[in-house]
């Protein structure tokens, strides 16, 4: 898969029905092959007549949007977070996992910085239900390396202040209408049961790696 344009659909690394119940098949089939394919689509499409854009990764364009030419800008900050955002997302999700271990360092280090898990979840929670609309529940690493929990509209980067995501929760209706309706909060709390916490550990490790 190559890491800059042209961009592409990275594949679910497990089958559509492994995250049930708590997330149903079709809701991840239509969020993996639908949306997130035109969300690469259309990125792809607005880089295509700039092959000075070519050779970024998608950090790259979206850490710095004043730099993307004007008649782009938008269209790369929304279908490029869209992209960004979502292969973070599937990434992040397995087959009902097991209960998160101390042997993990990022759970040592959210034990440290927030007192519980339970005091992080209902961070990522409070966000993830007062995001009015369509958005996103992040945990980030700041340039200090510390933890924050903050909400994001549409599918805005952090990355231009610095913040990078290491777990995002997705809550545009278009990840749980199906099967929860109205009921944002029950998606949330589903959410929670199919973190895949080797993965969110490794990007962890990877940024605290990072000179
Ligand atoms: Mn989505």
């Amino acid at each position: 898969m190559p890491a800059h344009y042209p961009f592409g659909l990275e594949p679910l690394p497990y089958s559509y029905n492994a995250l049930e119940p708590y997330i149903d098949a079709e809701t991840v089939s239509i969020h993996h092959d639908k949306h997130l394919k035109t969300y690469v689509d259309k990125l792809n499409a607005a880089l295509e007549p700039y092959p000075a854009l070519h050779g970024f990764s998608l950090s790259q364009l979206l850490s710095k949007p004043e730099l993307i030419p004007k008649t782009i800008q938008t269209t790369v900050k929304n279908n490029g977070g869209g992209v960004y955002y979502h292969n973070l997302y599937f990434n992040s999700m397995n087959t009902p996992w097991d209960e998160p271990t101390e042997n993990l360092p990022v759970i040592r280090a959210l034990l440290n910085q927030f007192g519980s898990l339970d005091a992080w979840k209902a961070r990522m929670k409070k966000h993830g239900e007062n995001v009015f609309g369509s958005g996103w529940s992040l945990l980030v690493l700041d340039p200090n390396r510390r933890f924050q929990v903050v909400p994001t509209p549409n599918q805005d980067s952090t990355l231009p202040q610095g913040l990078v995501p290491l777990l995002p929760l997705d809550v545009w209706e278009h990840a749980y209408y199906l099967k929860y309706q109205n009921r944002r909060t029950d998606y949330i709390d589903a959410w929670f049961h199919v973190i895949n916490w080797n993965a969110v550990n490794n990007r962890y490790v990877g940024q605290m790696l990072l000179t």
